[in-house]
């Protein structure tokens, strides 16, 4: 089939009609402006009251919100910092959750204007890793110590559902001693239900599609064609996946492109849309990634709405505090010490020894090479440093998959984690990883601190699981592998 004939017959408005409200979405732009305006110079006291609806782990309203982001006094704000560790912590505990992006594919039909892999950068090396490469960089990875995935893809006829599929399985059936990916999730175009139900059928994680920008005119101007002009089509890619049955699934907004404050409104609508219509169920993960370099993409360099990294830690914090529950997800396009200081504000999930090129990880020179990648990363540290440096910061690295295998996704675990219960199942379980980790992969110094971490994370387990965890420890320093409980 032509490419063009295969773009006409990708899009299905009539799966997105019975979401919308006489054909209009749940963005409304003048609403968000206005609430953003009226709400301009905070009354302290009314600061305050929503920090503590947050700290009770209750999903903010728009108008509040609005509230926090309009905040001034520095003040204010290192109490909202700490309220969003506090948050973070009662519901997820001291872990964070460790994942490496597969990049497979960058062929693309769209033209967005940030992006490296637009279709008229004609600078960008095109290539498609067969299920051959995938295996060894799923190797490449298996060996460093992941076990979580995300694979990435253009929107492609080369990478349609079918490609997808099939990589995904390649990457579950890969093994290199003890070690395996036990969770592969996707970012990749909006589908139709149909596609979506072979993803569901491989044993598909999470699905993730980032809306971008949700300014609908910003929106227009920097996807001029391809599919992607369609702003329902993608708005609603969540849903569809949801009618589908993938039930964790994943939003994000690409900051830089539009007003940060306008995007994280633009989140929480998006929000509240999936809670309505899903029983309660919102998203999995929000991810919040901030505009990078890229190479013969100059929008990047012209925006006028770059978010300075004070902005970026108050944006983090407001979505941290708006939607208590949802994981949250800082990328490797942030450095080091930007990371550092973002983690604790709320963020429960990092990749490490990130690689983006395609084909780079059984590449083995260390460079990136741009005209492979989609943009440029700002944090290429290996996994057993940035393990290092969360054990000294006194977080358990997690690659615990336990909920998804032992059937916690979706509604069943959006109901643990409003109640603020996941870290119950997940702390015994990302202790154990953690310790697979440290004893297949781990230098000796990352060992040394990363005992150390289990041994203080052991000292507040409760009672009734204790025990089981210990015994369980031993057990894995004898050879056993994927205990959970
Ligand atoms: N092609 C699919 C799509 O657009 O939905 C898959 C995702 S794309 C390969 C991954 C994400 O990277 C995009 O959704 C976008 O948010 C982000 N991205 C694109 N260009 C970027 C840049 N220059 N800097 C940082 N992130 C970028
Ligand atoms: Fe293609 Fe996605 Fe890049 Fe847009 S962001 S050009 S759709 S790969």
């Amino acid at each position: 089939m032509k490419v063009r004939e295969w773009m006409d017959n990708i899009i299905k408005e009539e799966e997105n009609e019975k979401f919308l409200n006489e054909g209009k979405d749940f963005i409304n732009d003048e609403e968000i402006e206005e609430l953003l305006h009226k709400n301009r110079n905070p009354d302290p006291q009314k600061v305050r009251d929503i920090i503590a609806k947050s700290l009770s782990l209750e999903r903010l309203e728009p108008e509040e919100t609005a509230t926090l982001l309009n905040v001034e006094d520095e003040e204010l704000w290192e109490e909202m910092y700490e309220a969003g560790g506090e948050v973070k912590r009662s519901v997820y505990g001291d872990r964070i959750v460790t994942f490496a992006p597969l990049y497979c594919s960058n062929f693309c039909v769209n033209n967005c204007l940030y992006c490296g892999f637009r279709r008229d950068n004609n600078l960008q090396n095109r290539h498609r890793l067969t299920l051959e490469e995938v295996r060894k960089e799923t190797e490449a990875l298996v060996s460093l110590g992941h076990k979580r995935l995300i694979v990435v893809y253009g929107e492609h006829p080369l990478s349609d559902a079918d490609y997808i599929a099939s990589t995904i399985k390649t990457i579950y059936d890969t093994k290199v001693g003890n070690g395996e990916i036990r969770r592969v999730n996707v970012n990749a175009a909006p589908m139709d239900i149909t596609r979506y139900k072979i993803l569901k059928e491989v044993g598909i994680g999470t699905f993730q599609v980032f809306q971008e920008t949700y300014h609908h005119e910003t929106y227009r101007q920097l996807h001029p064609s391809g599919i992607k002009s369609n702003y329902q089509w993608r708005l609603y890619a969540l849903h569809r996946a949801q009618e589908a049955g993938i039930d964790d699934v994943a939003i994000g907004a690409l900051f830089g492109l539009y007003d940060w404050k306008f995007e994280v409104m633009g989140l929480l609508y998006h929000t509240i849309d999936l809670e309505k219509h899903f029983a309660g169920v919102g998203p999995h993960t929000i991810s919040f990634p901030r505009l990078e370099p890229a190479v013969n993409t100059p929008l990047v360099e012209e925006t006028k709405y770059r978010v300075s990294d004070r902005d970026f830690k108050r944006l983090v914090t407001v979505i941290r505090l708006s939607v208590p529950y949802t994981g949250m997800i800082l990328t490797a396009r942030e450095p080091a010490h930007i990371r550092r200081d973002v983690i604790p504000v709320g963020c429960t999930q990092i990749d490490a020894s990130t690689r983006i090129g395609i084909g780079a990880y059984s590449d083995s020179s260390d460079e990136q090479k741009l005209e492979r990648q989609q943009f440029q990363i700002g944090d290429p540290r290996s996994l057993d440093e940035v393990i290092r440096e969360l054990a000294e910061m006194g977080y358990i690295t997690s690659f615990c998959t336990a909920d998804y295998r032992c059937g916690r996704t979706g509604k069943h675990f959006m109901d643990i984690a409003k109640k603020g219960k996941i870290h119950y199942f997940c702390t015994p379980n990302a202790i154990l990883t953690f310790k697979e980790y440290l004893e297949d992969y781990a230098s000796p110094q990352t060992k040394e601190i990363g005992e150390k971490v289990i041994h203080n994370h052991l000292s507040h387990l409760k009672d009734g699981i204790k025990p089981k965890v210990e015994e369980y420890l031993q057990r894995i320093e004898k050879g056993e592998r994927d205990l959970r409980v």
